[in-house]
């Protein structure tokens, strides 16, 4: 309780209670408040310096949040990356054999950004080295799957050109194997009119006259010109890719040069024309201009153990018969 006041009167010669004005008394509530607000003020001052404000604690948490993003968003573009270089291998090493195109040189394939800064934008924070480093990966990413994805463009097309190269390539027996024999095969052979070992530039196919002959592939029957010496009616099919196919001692042709032949189409029949001892079909492959053994050309139509036996056929060293 607080303790009265007094003071001496003069007049009266007695203590009195001493009580102030209303002046003063207002003065000194203005006072007691003014250092009351100035103390608190300092107070929160110091405070704030030393501990976070509610605000300020909501956005450190959103930043750390933020952070652990980008660092799970890295996480994710590791898996990427690692597909992404799975892929690239696989295109390199067996794709692009497959259809005989050269790899992708790894300065095209890694190749950086140059220039301008590209990533100024991202200046100035505090995080500007995870942004610009995340930024970085995604845009090397994202190029890296462009050249793959035009790679895979590239091979699209060879594929066509391959699927119609597979359809051009002699790939079948010229005669119905139910219905022939091989007599004799490519290599140095004893010649039937000749009687000397000469070289039979192709294989020699027995059968009836009269048995269909076909197209071995896709192709356009061509003019024999200066073929034809010694084999009697001949055919020759341009298959295109370098390839040549020849059919000779036909008795009868029914194309003609000029026609478009598909693999399977019968073009003549078996016969005996030209320097031939029996009916049989004389059959040739000639890549880029040079007689090839066309025992490695019968793989559509044959089994495994029916190909063996073409083979052992085919490389006993007899007579020919043209
Ligand atoms: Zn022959």
């Amino acid at each position: 309780m607080k303790k009265p006041k007094y003071h001496f009167n003069t007049k009266t010669l007695s203590f009195e209670e001493f009580k102030g004005s209303v002046k003063n008394k207002f003065l000194r509530f203005i006072s007691i408040l003014t250092s009351g607000m100035v103390i608190s003020a300092a107070a929160i001052l110091i405070l704030y310096s030393f501990m976070d404000s509610p605000k300020e604690k909501a956005l450190k948490r959103e930043n750390e949040k933020l952070k652990l993003q980008y660092a799970i968003l890295n996480g994710r573009m590791n898996q990427v990356s690692a597909i992404l270089e799975n892929m690239q291998n696989r295109d390199d090493n067996i794709y692009r054999t497959i259809f005989e195109a050269e790899p992708i040189p790894d300065n095209i394939r890694k190749a950086g950004f140059g220039g301008e800064d590209r990533y100024k934008d991202l200046k100035g924070y505090d995080n500007t080295e995870l942004m610009k480093n995340t930024t970085t990966r995604l845009d090397v990413i994202s190029r890296q799957l462009y050249i793959q994805s035009k790679s895979f463009d590239e091979l699209i097309l060879l594929a066509k050109s391959k699927e119609k190269m597979l359809s051009c390539l002699p790939a079948i027996q010229p005669v119905s194997k139910t219905r022939c024999n091989i007599v004799s095969g490519f290599g140095y052979r004893i010649h039937p009119v000749y009687k000397t070992a000469r070289m039979h530039t192709g294989i020699d196919f027995a059968a009836k006259t009269g048995t269909p002959i076909y197209a071995t592939g896709d192709g356009t029957v061509i003019d024999p010109k200066g073929n034809q010496s010694g084999y009697g009616i001949v055919c020759i099919i341009n298959h295109g890719f370098g390839f040549q196919s020849l059919y000779g001692h036909m008795s009868k042709m029914i194309v003609r040069p000029g026609d478009k032949v598909t693999r399977g189409q019968v073009i003549g029949f078996v016969g005996s024309t030209g320097l031939s001892v029996a009916p049989h079909c004389h059959y040739e492959i000639i890549k880029n201009g040079v007689k090839i053994n066309p025992v490695n050309y019968f793989y559509n139509d044959l089994t495994p153990q029916e190909y063996e036996k073409v083979i052992e056929q085919a490389s006993k060293l007899n007579q020919s018969l043209s």
